[in-house]
């Protein structure tokens, strides 16, 4: 079948969710419920939240992140595309790359699919390189497979230098 994704058929799909503006651990939780809410979907599993040290543009501060698994009758597209939604309304702007944000959410896998076209590459095309996607992602999944790239605990110990904490786990 290719590519192509039944789209009636239930997927468990992992979004990462990050924030580092108006407080950012309350954007994850709510973040989190919402994605319990999106139609076709069920939160499955979340990670504990952890905080990361900015990427990239670093004069900004500490981002809150986990991971998140979920099941979803939406087609991979259709669930960015309901994520985007999600950003804007908690006030999301996108300045530059690696701005701060007050909430990030992107699609880190679907299924095994391997698949990149305009505005949607998955698996999401860093997740391998950053600790605060991996160790929570490990956290729920330690067994975990990214599709096309390998074993996620092999690629953890690639990025163990980067600083990140595992915060307080808040039960579901
Ligand atoms: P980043 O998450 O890399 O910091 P943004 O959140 O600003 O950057 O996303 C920029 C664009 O990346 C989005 O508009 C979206 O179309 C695209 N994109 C491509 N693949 C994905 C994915 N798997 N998950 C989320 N966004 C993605
Ligand atoms: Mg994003």
């Amino acid at each position: 079948m290719g590519h192509l994704v039944a789209a009636s058929w239930p997927h468990i799909a992992y979004i990462g969710l990050g924030s580092n503006l108006a407080d950012p651990a309350a954007q994850v939780m709510q973040a989190l419920t919402a994605l319990d809410k999106l139609p076709q979907t069920r939160l499955l599993k979340r990670s504990s939240l952890y905080r990361s040290a900015p990427v990239g543009y670093l004069d900004q501060p500490d981002f809150i992140n986990a991971v998140a698994q979920v099941e979803t009758e939406l087609p991979p597209r259709v669930l960015l595309d309901a994520l985007l939604a999600l950003e804007l309304e908690c006030g999301r702007t996108r300045e530059f790359q690696n701005a701060p944000r007050t909430l990030d959410l992107d699609v880190l896998m679907y299924d095994d699919l391997v698949h990149h076209e305009h505005g949607l590459t998955v698996p999401h095309p860093q997740m391998h390189l950053r600790a605060f996607v991996l160790q929570p992602l490990l956290e729920i999944a330690p067994d975990c497979v990214i599709p096309g790239v390998g074993v996620a605990a092999a690629a953890r110990t690639a990025c163990a230098g980067q600083q990140l904490e595992r915060l307080e786990h808040a039960a579901k």
